[in-house]
Parts: C-alpha cells; structure tokens; sequence
C-alpha cells in the first residue's frame, strides 16, 4: 500500500475545501481501504467523513432525509425507514454482515466498486475498468456473476450494492456537494452504464461529496415493498439476482407497482417497461410473467449466466406474487 495522509473533516465544507486531486473521501472504509492496500486504487490523502453530522429526519414534503455518513446499521435500524420504506429496511440487512454494516456509509455503500474477480486481479486479468483499453477477461471467463443488461463490449461489471436497488425503486435522490456548488441527482442517472468508458461509473465530478440521499414521500406500493435476493451462499454474499418490488391494488387491479433489479447490471437496473406492462391489470402470475419478460428482452447472457434471466423472472414474478397475495 503507498503512504498516504490522513485528516478527519470537521464539516461539509471542510471536507469539500479539502478535496484536492489525490484525496479520497473516506466513509466507513470497508470497500476504499481493501482497494488502496491492494494498490487498485491510489490516494495521496484520505479525508474522513464518517464522523460528519449523520442523522435521518422528516423532510418537509413528508419524505426522509438521510445524511451520508449514517451507517447502514443505523439506517436498516431506524423506525421511520422500518415503517414506510420497509424495502430499503430489507435490502440493507440482505448486505454484507453486521460488523460491516456498522461501519459502512450510505455516502460510501454507493460508490462502492464493483466486485467482478478480474476488475480485483491486479496481476493476472485484463480489465477495461482498471486500465482502460487492456480489455476484459470476464468476457470469455468467469462471468455467472455478471451483467445481462446494459454491458458492453468493454464491460461486463454489475454494481454490488443492495441498498442501491432499494433506493432505484424508491426514486431516490443524491445530493451532493463540491467545488462548483451544491446540486441533486436522481439515484437512477447517478450511476453509469459501461458503455465506451467503463472507468467512468457514476456522474460524480472531481472532488465532490455525497452530503445525503433523500426519499419521496412513501406511496402505496412504497410501504407494500419487498427485496428478495438470490445468491450462492444464504448469507455474506453479492447478489445473483436481487429484487425491490411494491405493489398497490385498487378492485384487485395494479394502480401502481415498482420494480428494480440487482445483479444484472453495472447500476441497479428500474424495470420501467415491466411496470408500465402491468398497471391496469390483474395481478395474476402469467401477467408478472409476460411483463418482466417484456423487460428482459435486451437481455444479453455470456456464456456462464443465462440462467440469470430465468432466475430474475422467477424473484419478480415470486415478490409480486406474495404481495399482491398479502393485499388481497
Ligand atoms: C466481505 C464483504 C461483503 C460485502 N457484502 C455486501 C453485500 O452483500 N451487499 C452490499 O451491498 N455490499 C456488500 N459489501 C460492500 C459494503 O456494503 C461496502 O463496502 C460499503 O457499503 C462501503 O461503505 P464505506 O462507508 O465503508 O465506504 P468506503 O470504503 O469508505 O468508500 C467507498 C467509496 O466511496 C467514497 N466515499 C465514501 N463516502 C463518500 C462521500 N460521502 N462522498 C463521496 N465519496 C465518498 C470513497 O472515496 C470510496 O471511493 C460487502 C463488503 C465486504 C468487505
């Protein structure tokens, strides 16, 4: 690991004045230093925003503010998010183990890299995330993990958080802060598609912070929300599949629904086309079926993860299910 400088931020706008090129903010860690000690990433200097103000809070629309240092513990934990966002609730406590999630950051959970072997392989595999134009052995290799939708020729990397997936559905949006001011991006744009440049992962600019993320205020099909998550092991484990999913019923008809998926692409994947297929319609297996079909269409397996569209039909068609089954 290179030598770097350490400083603790005493607010925001410390922190902000104290973004030069070669800093890094850092959150709770547990993704940032794996990645400096195996010398993927290099930093100059870290400047500590975990002990930043952290606190959840109402907004005044009615939906929640969340500040970027808030531990992910603490969010899973809060009742107000136990209550009316119970998806998000779920998602994070689907994620790493509890001592990370005492440690982890909101700010940090969503930046955190991508967990494709080869982008980790600094000496043995070529990775168009890490050096541009080396090329991108998850291609031909070991790629069951990897994306179905949205990748390209130079990518294949999914986005390893759940607690994003959870923030798709709920129309999440980040606020953030730097040298040029404060502005909002909605979670959905947040995140990158491989594309041409697949270093390029999110439309955050040189030097600015996640100050916090905020929730609409809940709708129906929000406080009737799910996530389920398929994965290899029934704990300590990325996602194969993951899915956030809320419905609401009016005469046994969906009146609204939301779908987002983890697992299938480098940011979490909102089911748009899905949901419009399903409004106005009766909740039934074969409609959930033929609609999430519908958004899988584009769905582009590699050789070691077809399965990965049937297993997504299935969680979608599985948490629709059980919750229009709850409403009845
Ligand atoms: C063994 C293991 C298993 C895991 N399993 C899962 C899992 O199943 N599901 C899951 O979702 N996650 C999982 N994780 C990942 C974990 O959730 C992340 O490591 C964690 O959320 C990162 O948060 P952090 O605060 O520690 O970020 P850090 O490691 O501190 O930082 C990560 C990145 O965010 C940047 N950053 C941090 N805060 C800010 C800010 N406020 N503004 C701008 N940039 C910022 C840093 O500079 C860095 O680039 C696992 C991790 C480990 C080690």
């Amino acid at each position: 690991m290179m030598p770097f400088g350490y400083v603790r931020a005493t607010d925001r706008a410390d922190a902000v004045a104290r973004a030069g090129s070669g800093t890094r903010f850092l959150g709770g860690g547990t993704n940032l230093v794996d990645l400096l000690r195996q010398n993927m990433e290099q930093a100059s200097n870290l400047v500590d925003v975990s002990r930043l103000d952290g606190s959840i809070r109402e907004s005044h629309g009615g939906g929640l503010l969340i500040d970027a240092s808030v531990r992910n513990a603490a969010l899973a934990a809060h009742p107000l998010v136990r209550r009316r966002y119970p998806v998000l609730t779920r998602a994070l406590l689907a994620g790493a183990s509890a001592q990370i999630r005492n440690m982890a950051t909101v700010g940090g959970n969503i930046l955190q890299r991508t967990r494709c072997l080869y982008f980790y392989d600094v000496d043995g595999a070529r990775c168009n995330k890490r050096q541009p134009g080396a090329g991108c052995d998850a291609r031909e290799g070991f790629n069951r993990y990897h994306a179905i939708l949205g990748a390209s020729d130079q990518c294949v990397a999914t986005h390893p958080s759940d607690m994003c997936v959870a923030l798709a559905m709920l129309d999440a949006v980040i606020h953030l802060s730097g040298p040029d001011g404060e502005r909002s991006v909605p979670l959905a744009d947040f995140h990158a598609l491989p594309n041409a440049t697949p270093q390029v992962e999110t439309v955050l600019k040189q030097g600015e912070l996640i100050t916090g993320v905020e929730l609409p205020p809940p709708s129906d099909a929000v406080t009737h929300s799910e996530y389920r998550k398929v994965r290899d092991r029934s704990s300590y484990a990325f996602a194969l599949i993951s899915v956030a999913g809320g419905l609401a019923l009016a005469d046994g008809r969906v009146t609204e629904v939301r779908i987002a998926l983890g697992g299938v692409a480098a940011k979490p994947w909102r089911a748009r086309r899905a949901e419009t297929a399903l409004v106005g319609r009766a909740p039934s297996r074969d409609a959930i079926l033929a609609a999430i079909r519908e958004e899988l269409v584009d769905a582009r397996p590699l050789s070691g993860n077809a399965f990965k569209i049937g297993l997504a039909e299935r969680t979608v068609t599985a948490v629709l299910t059980d919750l229009a089954g709850a409403r009845a």
